[in-house]
């Protein structure tokens, strides 16, 4: 036998065992999207290369080591797998002028891919559910982007302050954050000795990522590290008053983390996340913020923009951590059809219950009625629909509930056999 093949390390298969919590949480992001007037936008997997090199910099943990970059063998194109969804989004919203009739408000489910070190929580291709906003400045946005994801959490069971738990922060403007860079790097430079190796290396390209740093040596220095607050103007510190404030009258609880500034270089003013404490150093599950510079550094005309990026499997790591019940998805009914002479009849029936909108398995691959009642027991469908010969020959077909044991099989005419049982489901 040949040796079998491996799916690529820290890319996983979705089996038809899980397959249904994903759908049960699809269901209710499609549903949350349409509640809050977000529509549905799709952009390629692959981009050139560059569209991540500008849109995220150069300098960024993703653009350093993490892309799945490669030349198109056939005409030396540089592509990427996106590691990513805004950049690709704002792209096409750039290249078909989709804002041409004012703002406009997307979501899109997305496969991503970053050469990562694979581990709970943490893929080499991983999904994610993506919100933006384009061309609106202010914060009710902010606001509501950070609403839609509490409302998803608690239509999952997640308690807030418990399960999730909301963090902010502002990154002020570029101008602002210059000025801090500057004071940051004297205050680092003065420090020098006790930076460790990471840090030392992103002390003049991605100084503010140190403040990101996870070493716990590092932490006395990054606490007593200059503050961007202080940096900050009146239209930004406003900006996030505003935003507080709209939290706070929709009772949504937040910590203020000044350290929080996200991994890539686009974002500006409000950055937030939802971190959980029960899925160890992935304790992420949903990050975003304003990228108001994003439209112009593509390429676009100056748009102001807002979005986040929620990690599909770490919801679900966490549904799981929390042992919520996820209702499965089994066939109403599965049709038991023990010969061919059978099938021709069974069919037909079969397609108008499907079509009357019952779920209906049907048997296939022959085998005795003792097997094909077993398969139906395994389906888990609750009822069983039985095309046996003696009941054909007098237009009839059986009907037998499975799950209830002092039940007897009952039998009903062919002709409105699906009338029949949506009358029954409904009761
Ligand atoms: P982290 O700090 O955990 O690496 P990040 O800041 O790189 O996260 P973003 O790029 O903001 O993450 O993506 C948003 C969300 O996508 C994260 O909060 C997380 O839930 C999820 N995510 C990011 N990287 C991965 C990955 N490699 N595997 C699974 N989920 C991921
Ligand atoms: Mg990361």
């Amino acid at each position: 036998m040949a040796e079998a093949l491996k799916a690529v390390k820290g890319m996983n298969d979705i089996l038809p065992g899980e397959s249904g919590h994903w759908e049960w949480f699809e269901d209710k992001v499609r549903d949350l999207m349409a509640r809050y007037g977000y529509t549905n936008m799709r952009t390629p997997i692959v981009e050139p290369t560059a569209l991540f090199v500008r849109g995220l910099g150069e300098v960024t943990d993703i653009v350093e080591k993490e892309m799945y970059s490669f030349t198109d063998a056939m005409n030396g194109d540089q592509l990427t797998l996106r590691p990513e969804a805004t950049a690709g989004l704002v792209r096409a919203a750039i290249e078909h002028n989709t804002l041409h009739h004012g703002p406009m408000r997307v979501w899109s489910q997305v496969a991503l891919f970053r050469h990562e070190r694979p581990q709970k929580g943490r893929y080499r291709q991983f999904h994610q559910i993506d919100v933006e906003a384009f061309g609106l400045a202010g914060p009710d946005v902010d606001a509501e982007q950070i609403m839609m994801c509490r409302t998803l959490c608690r239509e999952l069971g997640f308690v807030e302050g418990r399960d999730v738990r909301l963090e902010i922060n502002t990154l002020g403007q570029p101008a602002e954050r210059a000025a801090h860079r500057a004071a940051l790097v004297a205050y680092l430079e003065q420090h020098a000795g006790n930076l460790d190796e990471d840090s030392k290396r992103r002390l003049y390209t991605n100084p503010l990522r140190i403040l990101d740093s996870k070493n716990p040596s590092m932490q006395p220095l990054v606490e007593a590290a200059p503050k961007l607050m202080d940096h900050l103007d009146e239209a930004s510190l406003a900006h996030f008053d505003g935003l507080r404030r709209l939290l706070d009258a929709a009772g949504l609880a937040y910590r203020v983390n000044p350290r929080l500034v996200r991994g890539l270089d686009y974002y500006n003013l409000t950055v937030f996340e939802w971190v959980t404490d029960l899925l160890g150093s992935q304790g992420t599950v949903c990050g975003g913020g304003r990228y108001d510079g994003l439209f112009e550094q593509l390429g676009g005309k100056p748009t102001p923009a807002v979005g986040w990026g929620m990690g599909i499997e770490r919801m679900l790591l966490l549904l799981e951590a929390l042992q919520t019940r996820v209702p499965a998805r089994r066939p109403t009914v599965y049709a038991v059809v023990p010969s061919i002479a059978a099938l021709e009849r069974a069919l037909p029936t079969i397609e108008t219950l499907r079509a009357a909108g019952i779920s209906v398995q049907m048997h296939a691959g022959g085998g005795s009625m003792k097997s094909q009642f077993r398969r139906a027991d395994a389906s888990g469908a609750r009822y069983a629909l039985i095309f046996g010969d003696d009941e054909l020959s007098r237009g009839e077909v059986g009907w037998k509930d499975l799950r209830d044991a002092s039940a007897v099989q009952l039998t009903q005419p062919l002709a409105g056999m699906a009338d029949w049982a949506a009358a029954l489901l409904r009761r």
